[in-house]
């Protein structure tokens, strides 16, 4: 699926929704949470609709392996290369956007 059109992330990448782009390529988007839980918190999403985690990861390993070095090179931009990386996956886990993203914490040491 490529686009959803009642999903707020596609419409952040399609540009209708405002948000604070961080890095953007032809797969992926990656902008900073409206509501950030570090003192630096992105969002990286490919652009192409998936639901989740294990839906990514099943259709395209390659894009999951593409956000993964795009996290890393935040945290070397922001914090020595340190980040914790967190797909919420499921309402039961707190997932509210079912546009897969990952979150990228980082920017200051975290709690354990
Ligand atoms: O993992 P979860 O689905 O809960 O994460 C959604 C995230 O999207 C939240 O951290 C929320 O702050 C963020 N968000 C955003 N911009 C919006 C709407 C939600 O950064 N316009």
């Amino acid at each position: 699926m490529s686009e959803s059109s009642d999903c707020l992330f596609c419409k952040i990448i399609a540009g209708e929704i405002p948000s604070s782009k961080v890095y953007e390529d032809e797969s992926t988007y990656a902008f900073k949470d409206i509501n950030p839980k570090a003192k630096v918190h992105v969002l990286i999403v490919p652009k192409k609709h998936y639901a989740n985690a294990a839906e990514l990861a099943a259709a395209d390993p390659a894009e999951l392996a593409h956000i993964v070095s795009i996290a890393q090179q935040i945290a070397n931009e922001s914090f020595h290369g340190a980040y914790r990386l967190v797909f919420n996956t499921g309402l039961d886990a707190g997932q509210t956007v079912f546009h897969v993203h990952a979150h990228v914490l980082t920017g200051e040491k975290l709690d354990e």
